[in-house]
């Protein structure tokens, strides 16, 4: 199959372009985080929806004929998928895709990190949003806190280019081991981001109550290490980086008080192969469907140009812009369309 080149670089309809992708591998997760998965029942994709490796490294190569060079594996939680070193590889393979990184619970990092580094896996990111055992249990339903810390060795020793731990922090839950949180990550050498509770998808038990702004995540950690140095940012990404006098820097994703989606890059594609614009967005556009019916490369890259060409998302901004704020999606929409969750659609 030829790969068509691309000159102009693909804009969206507010001059965006189309930069990053995060590829959902699978809907399933060993975790039920209350901010991502608090239901007892879910509906899960059918197996048979699901792309194989082959086909999300097509779908990958046609993203990266027009523009994509930077592709992040995410789901549900991605080393539930077996062997997702092979897909890594397929990856990595493609010289149009300059940086492959994985976004993971960490729970099965410390056997697989060694297999994914060597596969051509660049960057991770592990989410871990307390120290705590009995509030990890709590948050997460699972008893697996020290599976995580010792995911998150193993990737400090496997030699990524970088680590990096997500911390999702939620008023009444852990905003009061920030500085706990921030210290970990300096002694394990990983950058710690700390990203404020969203209402999307499945978080069902949001409330705005419960958002610690950046604001107030700053003036603690300022409190604790005095004057904190902004960064210049790093391209299009979500965090906006600080420094403490000693040199630790660390990010802060403000997606809820200060969105950016002016300068958002990003789409997202399911397991099962739909394609959404901004994690808000209600609707995606099918791409299984097309490949499986035989489309070619140049037809794939014609409705990829024509859907971004159209792309005028800028959900996190009209949320802001709403006037009383509650969960995004009911209960009774995501058991009709799955698509609709985070751990579908991939964070
Ligand atoms: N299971 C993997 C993990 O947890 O890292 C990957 C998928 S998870 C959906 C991706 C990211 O989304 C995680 O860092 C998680 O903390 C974040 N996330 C999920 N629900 C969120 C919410 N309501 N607000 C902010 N971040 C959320
Ligand atoms: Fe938690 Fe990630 Fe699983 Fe959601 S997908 S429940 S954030 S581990
Ligand atoms: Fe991008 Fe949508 Fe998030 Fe805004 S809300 S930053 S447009 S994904």
């Amino acid at each position: 199959m030829s790969s068509p080149s691309h000159s102009a670089p693909l804009l969206d309809s507010l001059g965006r372009p189309l930069g990053q992708l995060r590829i959902s591998v699978t809907d399933r997760c060993n975790l039920r985080c209350h901010y991502c998965m608090p239901e007892e029942e879910y509906h899960w994709l059918p197996r048979e929806d699901l792309l194989s490796y082959e086909e999300i490294a097509e779908l990958a190569a046609t993203f990266a004929a027009v523009g994509v060079d930077k592709v992040r594996l995410t789901g549900g939680e991605p080393l539930l998928r077996r062997d997702l070193e092979r897909l890594v590889g397929l990856l990595a393979a493609n010289e149009r895709l300059r940086d492959t990184a994985l976004t993971t619970n960490g729970i099965l990092l410390a056997e697989s990190a060694e297999r994914l580094r060597g596969a051509g896996l660049g960057r991770v990111t592990v989410s871990l949003d307390t120290l705590r055992p009995d509030r990890f249990l709590a948050l997460t339903r699972q008893d697996m806190h020290d599976r995580v810390l010792e995911g998150i060795r193993a990737a400090a020793g496997a030699g990524f280019r970088k680590l990096k731990i997500d911390t999702v922090v939620i008023r009444g839950t852990n905003e009061d081991e920030i500085l706990d949180i921030l210290e970990f990550g300096r002694e394990i050498g990983a950058e710690v981001r700390f990203i404020e509770y969203m209402d999307v998808g499945g978080a069902t038990m949001w409330a705005p109550g419960k958002v610690v702004s950046r604001a107030e995540m700053l003036a603690g950690i300022e409190r604790r290490y005095g004057a904190v140095e902004a960064l210049a940012a790093e391209d299009a990404a979500p965090a906006e980086r600080f420094a403490l006098a000693d040199g630790t820097t660390f990010g802060i994703i403000a997606s809820v008080t200060a969105p950016f989606c002016r300068t958002c890059d990003r789409s997202r594609l399911t397991a099962d192969g739909m394609w959404y614009l901004c994690l808000y967005a209600q609707r995606g556009t099918d791409l299984r469907g097309p490949l499986r019916g035989g489309a070619s490369r140049e037809e794939m890259v014609r409705l990829l140009s024509e859907v971004w060409g159209g792309r005028t998302d800028r959900g996190a901004e009209v949320r802001l812009e709403a006037r009383s704020r509650g969960p995004l999606v009911s209960i009774e929409s995501l058991r009709r369309d799955p698509h609709l969750e985070m751990h579908t659609r991939g964070g």
